[in-house]
């Protein structure tokens, strides 16, 4: 068989790529789990957004589960991570974050820092992730972990997510991660005109609504839901 040149660029690039792939794995026994996740959880599921794909694909979620659980970490669910609290399920995370249109230049504030992992992911795609924890022991590791994982763009604070962040405030985008009965005030308050917040909504055991809020220019609040989502409830009544 004769190989033209262009037949024969391509088929070193492919055995280039297939090589650099294997590399890859093996420095990082996690990626093949991880690439898998993101395949048949995410873009199977129609989560589009390339860049959150990409951080996806990169951040290492097996870090932020305790060592225990950890051949869980790419499962379709979520995990605990001690407190009765939980790493969301990874689906769950990216829709978030195609949600939320984060975009390079946006002020981020999160309530439920959890494990720190979907500050993590946000990261890399905004200017600056504020997130608070309300349970102190997870606000610190959360914050411990981010530091060593060279997340400079991420400040945790331990405190109570229904009163934000108004040193920070207004915020372009705010996600909550725990579960309130409304939207509280202060968030609503604290979002930018043109600004953006998502979150599950509702006090039901069953369950709740995810809610996109986008708040006009001039300052009109746009709501709708997205799914019916399941989240621990976001506590109240013990602010630190
Ligand atoms: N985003 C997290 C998962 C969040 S689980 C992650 O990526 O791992 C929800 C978190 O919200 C829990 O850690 C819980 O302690 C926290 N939480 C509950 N009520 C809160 C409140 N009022 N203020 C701040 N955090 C709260």
């Amino acid at each position: 068989m004769k190989l033209t040149p262009a037949a024969l660029v391509t088929l070193v690039a492919v055995t280039l790529a297939g090589a650099i792939q294997k590399k890859e794995r093996a420095r990082d026994p996690w990626a093949e789990a991880r690439e898998r996740m993101v395949r048949e959880q995410i873009e199977e599921r129609g989560v589009r957004n390339p860049d959150v794909l990409r951080v996806m694909r990169q951040t290492p979620r097996h870090l932020f589960i305790p060592e225990r659980l950890r051949s869980q970490a790419y499962e379709d669910h979520p995990v605990p991570i001690g407190y009765g609290q939980t790493i969301s399920q990874p689906y769950i995370v990216a829709l978030m974050t195609e949600l939320l249109e984060p975009h390079k230049d946006a002020k981020v504030l999160e309530i439920g820092t959890g494990s720190g992992y979907q500050a993590a992911v946000l990261a890399p795609l905004v200017r600056h992730v504020y997130t608070i924890e309300i349970v102190r022991e997870l606000a610190e590791s959360a914050a411990a972990l981010l530091k060593r994982l060279g997340y400079d763009n991420v400040t945790v604070r331990w405190g109570d997510g229904y009163q934000g962040w108004p040193e920070e405030a207004p915020f372009d985008r705010i996600i909550v991660t725990a579960a309130p009965p409304e939207v509280p005030k202060a968030l609503l308050d604290q979002l930018k005109p043109g600004g953006k917040l998502v979150a599950p909504v509702g006090s039901s055991i069953f369950g709740q609504d995810l809610i996109v809020i986008d708040k006009t220019r001039d300052g009109k609040i746009r709501r709708r839901s997205v799914l019916p989502v399941v989240f621990v409830p976001m506590v109240k009544g013990k602010q630190p």
